[in-house]
């Protein structure tokens, strides 16, 4: 099937040429760059579309910011590490390159046990087996239905109540916990109607503030034994010895986010998963763009495909009570009600008259941006710049409210 991105790496890439460039400067390209160095592949440089990454190395070499990529290069070869494939194929052919590769085959005969990385050699096992999931699917039968990811958002509560959570959660006046036999079922009717989802994202709100939240967890393990699970969780609260021990030799990662003084229990917690042998990675809370006002633009339509197409988080498929959304915004904002209920937001799992593979094959595949994309402000992979976006750009992470944020309600 004709692909613009070419599995036969290795060959091409040992020839001489452009520079080789990695997108982007994620986990799991330090892998593939030591399967580049195993093959006698240079390579140059990562990019990455968030600006801050360009400020500091990575694996010793130079991170170029994505849109600065033209004043540097005219031309350039690009390994793609991301799993936003489509988005990173949009990007860069949008800056005016052609000539992109997989490292599916890079890493068909990579060890990687013989080396060390930033994160545990167990967690970068994790990263790469859901990163040659994507890029498999992207080769497969373009009529599949993939979701690289689905967040399960579990609880509406959380520990900390950040002014500019993303999630919404700071609009939250009496939130309540999602029911666990809801969020089985739901995967279930998903899983039928879907061909491959990679990884399960547990989030909140603070997924631990859900007593059964290793309940719920182990369940969906048990379901999809073969499946990777990231819980998302903020340091404010280590579990017991009885919750953690349910989840022993199950694919289950937590990616801690540390919000400084206020993940109070971050060294507990930690200590916790080192005990437990349970795999994580902690990154401080940073390069947070606005994004979590919620306003009715009325902008045209040929504005909102720019919205939708800038957009991070377009394929952060996001489950909250029995529906299935495309981003986390549009189901929380649906959620409080603070945009007019329209079907074309979301599928309705328990629906009796929908097909719902179809509807799920619409959202997943059909839609060039959606009725609750005219409330956001935008969420763009570079958030310093104002292409589909009007929100304040890059702004400070975790500052707290004590209020709970008010917004129109609609009936
Ligand atoms: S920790 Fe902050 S950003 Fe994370 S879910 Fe809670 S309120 Fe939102
Ligand atoms: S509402 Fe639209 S633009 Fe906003 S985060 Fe969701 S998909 Fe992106």
């Amino acid at each position: 099937m004709d692909r613009q991105v070419k599995y036969n790496s290795l060959e091409n890439l040992k020839k001489e040429g452009a520079p080789i460039i990695i997108v982007a400067a994620v986990h799991e390209s330090e892998a593939i760059l030591y399967a580049c160095e195993e093959n006698g592949i240079k390579i140059e440089a990562f990019c990455d579309s968030i600006k801050e990454k360009s400020f500091k190395t990575f694996c010793d070499l130079k991170v170029i910011h994505t849109p600065d990529l033209p004043n540097k290069f005219s031309n350039a070869r690009f390994i793609i590490a991301s799993q936003h494939i489509q988005d990173c194929l949009e990007q860069l052919t949008g800056l005016g390159y052609d000539n992109f590769y997989s490292p599916l085959e890079l890493l068909e005969n990579y060890d990687l046990k013989k080396h060390n990385y930033l994160i545990t050699q167990s967690y970068m096992e994790a990263r790469l087996s859901v990163c040659i999931n994507s890029h498999k699917m992207y080769f497969e039968n373009k009529e599949k239905i993939y979701m690289r990811s689905i967040d399960i958002m579990i609880t509406e509560r959380c520990s900390l109540k950040c002014e500019s959570c993303c999630n919404l959660m700071q609009y939250y006046k009496a939130p309540k916990n999602t029911d666990e036999i809801n969020i089985l079922d739901s995967l279930s009717i998903i899983s039928q109607n879907v061909d491959e989802i990679s990884e399960f994202r547990i989030i909140g709100g603070e997924p631990l503030m859900n007593r059964q939240w290793s309940l719920i967890v182990k369940s969906i393990a048990e379901k999809f034994p073969d499946k990777q699970i990231f819980i998302y969780t903020n340091g404010t609260i280590a579990p017991k010895d009885e919750k953690l021990v349910e989840l022993k030799d199950k694919n289950v990662n937590f990616i801690i986010t540390s919000y400084g003084h206020l993940s109070k229990n971050l060294n507990s917690l930690e200590n916790q998963l080192n005990k437990h042998s349970l795999n994580y990675v902690t990154t401080p809370a940073e390069h947070w763009v606005d994004c979590s006002s919620v306003r009715h633009h009325k902008r045209s339509a040929a504005d909102l495909k720019e919205v939708f197409k800038q957009c991070c988080v377009k394929y952060i498929y996001t489950l909250l009570n029995g529906k299935l959304y495309r981003c986390p915004f549009i189901a929380n904002a649906a959620n409080l009600k603070a945009i007019p209920d329209n079907p074309s937001n979301y599928v309705d799992l328990f629906s009796k008259n929908e097909n719902v593979k179809n509807q799920i094959k619409k959202l997943v595949k059909v839609a060039k941006f959606f009725p609750g994309c005219d409330f956001c402000d935008g969420r763009p992979y570079d958030g310093t710049s104002s292409k589909g976006y009007d929100g304040k750009g890059m702004i400070k992470a975790g500052i707290q409210t004590k209020d709970i944020l008010s917004y129109k309600e609609y009936k």
